[in-house]
């Protein structure tokens, strides 16, 4: 029998390495861009950041969502953090 594929089309980023978010990541397509999303769990959450969908704060110890664009985002200040609610509501709550 030969290997399957994952359905999910990223595995892992090797510059993070395994384990960097604590959590599978998954690309889905948003705003006409591939982002890359992982789910962080409260225990590896140990900062605060601002959620780009409500402008508000997220606490440390927060499970929430890391999302970055696959194309640009190689840098951390690419990265996006958002609440898990906002991130599900992103097309409604995202204001340009
Ligand atoms: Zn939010």
């Amino acid at each position: 029998m030969s290997p399957r594929y994952n359905r999910r089309r990223v595995q892992g980023d090797p510059e993070l390495g395994p384990g960097a978010f604590g959590g599978p990541e998954q690309v889905v397509e948003w705003a006409g861009e591939d982002w890359v999303v992982r789910r962080i769990s409260g225990s590896a959450s140990t900062k605060a950041y601002r959620c780009p969908g409500c402008d508000q704060e997220i606490r440390p110890a927060t499970p929430h969502i890391v999302a970055w664009p696959v194309e640009a985002g190689r840098g951390l200040e690419d990265r996006r953090h958002w609440h898990s609610a906002c991130w599900d509501a992103r097309e409604r709550r995202y204001r340009r």
